[in-house]
C-alpha cells in the first residue's frame, strides 16, 4: 500500500513542481508575453499594474523579494524606470539579473525607439532623454521584443528550449495575424489628430497614421498646468484635433477640461494590459484600443 502510494506521488510531482523560470517584469505587458513565450514554465511577476504609472512607484520590500528570486527581469528600459528599478536591484543584489548579465533585459534596447533628446536635461522635466520608453503601444515592436526574450529564456532553462521556441514561433504567428486585422481595422484612424496627456503613444500614433498634434503635459512628466492647459484651449477651440487621450492611471480632470472647451471627444486607452476590462492578454490589448479609438472618432 505505501508502495502504491509512493509511486503516486512520483507520478503526481512533475504537476505539482514549481515554475522553470522566475520572470521579474517592470510593466504587465512584457510579464504576459513571458508567460506566452514559457506557458507553465514560467512565474512572470509585474511589479506594477495598468493603474499605476510605471515612472514612479515605490521599491517595496514585497518587490525586493522578488527580484532576488528572479531568473530573468524584463523591463522596458531607456529609463522608463530609473526612479525605483535600481533601487529594487541594489537592495535585491541578485547577481543572475544584473544590468549586463544574461538575466536582464530592457525591452526598448531592442526597437527603434522614438524621440531621443540627449540635450535635454532629466532634472528640467524631460523624463524620456533616452527616447520614448513607451514602445509597447506598437505591437509590432512586441512582437520584436518575443523572439528576443524567447531566446533568453531558451538560454537560461536550456533544458526546455525547444519548448520556448515553438511557443515563441506559434506566437508570432497568431500575433502577425491579428496585426494585419487590427491594421485594416484601423484605417479609418489615418490622419486622425490627437492630443494626448502623456506622451505615451508615440508608437501607436506612428504605427497607425495618427497624428500627434498636442499634449495635456507641456513637458514630459510635468503634471499639466492651467496655463498650458488654456493655451491648448485657444489652440483647438476651432478643430485641429480629433481626440484627447490619456491612460487610467492619468488624472482625469485635465482631459475632461479640455474636451468640455473645445468639444472635442476625451477617451481613456489601455497603455498595458489590465487598463480597461477589455484588455485582458496582448491580444484583446490592442483590440480594446482600437475600439476605443474608433468610438471616439466617428
Ligand atoms: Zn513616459
Amino acid at each position: 500500500m505505501m508502495r502504491v502510494f509512493i509511486m503516486m506521488i512520483l507520478l503526481l510531482a512533475p504537476l505539482l513542481s514549481h515554475a522553470e523560470l522566475r520572470v521579474f517584469s517592470c510593466e504587465p505587458e512584457w510579464a504576459a508575453l513571458a508567460e506566452e513565450m514559457g506557458g507553465d514554465l514560467v512565474e512572470a511577476y509585474s511589479a506594477t499594474t495598468a493603474l499605476q504609472d510605471p515612472h514612479y512607484i515605490q521599491a517595496r520590500p514585497s518587490l525586493i523579494a522578488k527580484v532576488r528570486r528572479a531568473n530573468l527581469v524584463i523591463c522596458s528600459g531607456a529609463q522608463l524606470e530609473i526612479g525605483w528599478l535600481p533601487a529594487l536591484m541594489q537592495k535585491a543584489n541578485n547577481r543572475d539579473v544584473r544590468p549586463g548579465s544574461r538575466g536582464y533585459m530592457e525591452a526598448s534596447n531592442f526597437v527603434v525607439r522614438f524621440d531621443a533628446t540627449a540635450s535635454v536635461d532629466r532634472a528640467g522635466g524631460d523624463i524620456h532623454p533616452l527616447g520614448n520608453p513607451h514602445v509597447q503601444t506598437n505591437p509590432h515592436n512586441v512582437a520584436a521584443v518575443a523572439g528576443i526574450l524567447a531566446e533568453r529564456m531558451a538560454e537560461l532553462d536550456a533544458e526546455n528550449a525547444s519548448i520556448y521556441e515553438s511557443r515563441s514561433a506559434d506566437f508570432l504567428l497568431r500575433f502577425g495575424e491579428a496585426i494585419q486585422e487590427w491594421e485594416l481595422k484601423a484605417a479609418p484612424l489615418r490622419g486622425k489628430r490627437a492630443i494626448t496627456h502623456h506622451k505615451s503613444w508615440v508608437y501607436l500614433e506612428r504605427w497607425l497614421g495618427i497624428d500627434e498634434v498636442g499634449n495635456l503635459e507641456a513637458v514630459p512628466g510635468l503634471p499639466p498646468t492651467a496655463t498650458h492647459l488654456s493655451k491648448l484651449t485657444k489652440e483647438f477651440t476651432d478643430g485641429g484635433a480629433d481626440v484627447i487621450i490619456r491612460a487610467p492611471y492619468q488624472d482625469g480632470k485635465p482631459s475632461k477640461w479640455l474636451a468640455e472647451r473645445t468639444g472635442i471627444t476625451a477617451v481613456v486607452l489601455p497603455l498595458t494590459i489590465g487598463g480597461t476590462d477589455g484588455a485582458t492578454d496582448l491580444f484583446s490589448l490592442y483590440d480594446d484600443i482600437l475600439s476605443r479609438l474608433l468610438g471616439a472618432v466617428q
